[in-house]
């Protein structure tokens, strides 16, 4: 995967045009109706602003939670408020998505004025990614930008139907920005490149380490998953998570990555309790975990050579949480790898987070804006880690002269 090349909105002449955005404003509401956190609307903000200064019409569409059908308690109105209210202007609710009065105001919609279709998910041919459904959507907007990472990697009508009927379609900032970050790190990496892989299993992350094996220089094990690595090397893991099935495949692993020479350090210690939920920690060698104990987070021996194996790198990926971070007692080590994160990057490495926990992981140790990036995308940057082609991405123009 190589440097972005998909055509962005700065390559689009959006004057006196309707445009159709796909957004991600898949917010938390709160108790009272209202939305909790408006985060991914306010990411949301430059896209909408450049479009409504350059003279365009702007239609947004987005999805929200997981309405089957027309559901009133999933209607997009508190995102139209909060978005009214971030934009000091009055946005429009469409009272559907598509449809004759839809029609009608989309087309009465003057420039520099934003309406907001309601939410994507009323429709089942939202997800079938239904042609005709599509093309309904797509007959709203005279161009089309996809500025919704976290939805790229489905291949829904708003992400892949729309753009493959209504040109152009182009990348909005927020796509741009993920796309640059994890392309960058992936096709030209500063070296050492070091991945960081913890989270819960080893089966949802094969694929992550199968496709950077064969870029990385040093990779550091932490997590849930590590378990699986120390009993491949017959260590004793007491209650801890393993997936037993995958033991072969741990071993192969570690056999390929000896044969490229490329480093691989699971962690030597690690924090063991007597339930996930929490409660006391006691530190012990990581292959050496009592058998009614199961392992929490990695040890202080592990942080130390952690830090230690990031300070010098390039370039540092990060998936997946050290240990139980949700838990405080057990966040030690997931802190503590945000802050070499932090560090590394202040020397100079270029340091990318993907996947939804170690995203809140990094919020929490407060340091979000000391790394380079933190994607957005949960599910839709581990596919790209994976090495997928992300059907919303695939499906936006390429840029003139940008290359195969
Ligand atoms: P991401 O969302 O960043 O891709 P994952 O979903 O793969 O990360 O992993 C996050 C989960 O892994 C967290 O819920 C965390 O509690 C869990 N986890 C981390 N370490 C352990 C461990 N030692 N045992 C069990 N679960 C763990
Ligand atoms: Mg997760």
């Amino acid at each position: 995967m190589g440097a972005f090349d998909k055509a962005t909105i700065r390559d689009l002449d959006a004057a006196g045009k309707r445009v159709l955005v796909r957004v991600d404003f898949n917010v938390p509401l709160g108790p009272d109706g209202e939305v909790s956190d408006d985060t991914r609307i306010v990411a949301a903000l430059p896209t909408i602003r450049y479009l409504l200064e350059k003279g365009a019409a702007v239609v947004l569409m987005s999805h929200l939670g997981r309405p089957k059908k027309k559901d009133p308690s999933a209607s997009l109105a508190p995102v139209a408020r909060r978005l009214s209210r971030l934009l000091r202007d009055e946005v429009t609710l469409a009272p559907d998505v598509v449809g004759p009065e839809v029609t009608r105001l989309a087309e009465a919609l003057p420039r520099g004025k934003v309406l907001l279709l309601e939410n994507l998910r009323f429709y089942p041919g939202e997800e079938a990614n239904d042609a005709e459904f599509a093309g309904q959507l797509a007959a709203l907007g005279q161009a089309y930008v996809n500025d919704a990472f976290g939805t790229a990697h489905r291949a829904h009508a708003s992400t892949e139907g729309v753009p493959a009927r209504l040109k152009p379609a182009v990348a909005g900032f927020l796509m741009q920005k993920e796309l640059d970050a994890l392309g960058s790190v992936l096709g030209t990496p500063a070296r050492p490149f070091v991945a960081v892989l913890g989270g819960a299993k080893i089966s949802g992350k094969i694929d992550v380490l199968e496709n950077l094996l064969p870029k990385i220089d040093r990779l550091l094990v932490g997590g849930g998953m590590m378990f699986t690595f120390v009993k491949a090397r017959g260590g004793a893991i007491g209650k801890s998570l393993l997936e037993a099935d995958r033991v072969e495949m741990a071993k192969s692993f570690l056999a390929k990555a000896a044969e490229r020479g490329v480093e691989v350090l699971v962690a030597p210690d690690c924090r063991v309790a007597d339930s996930p939920k929490g409660g006391a920690v006691q530190v012990v060698s990581a292959d050496r975990v009592p058998e009614d104990k199961l392992g929490v987070d990695i040890g202080p021996e592990a942080e130390k050579l952690f830090r230690d194996r990031v300070l010098d790198a390039g370039t540092v990926v990060w998936n997946g949480p050290m240990g139980i971070f949700e838990v405080p007692e057990f966040a030690s080590g997931t802190l503590a790898m945000a802050h070499a994160l932090a560090e590394a990057t202040k020397r100079g490495a270029k340091t990318v987070i993907g996947g939804g926990d170690s995203a809140a992981a990094v919020a929490a140790a407060g340091v979000e804006t000391q790394v380079t990036h933190v994607s957005t995308g949960g599910g839709a940057s581990l596919e790209f880690l994976e090495g997928r082609v992300l059907p919303g991405v695939a499906a936006l123009d390429r840029r003139a002269g940008g290359g195969a």
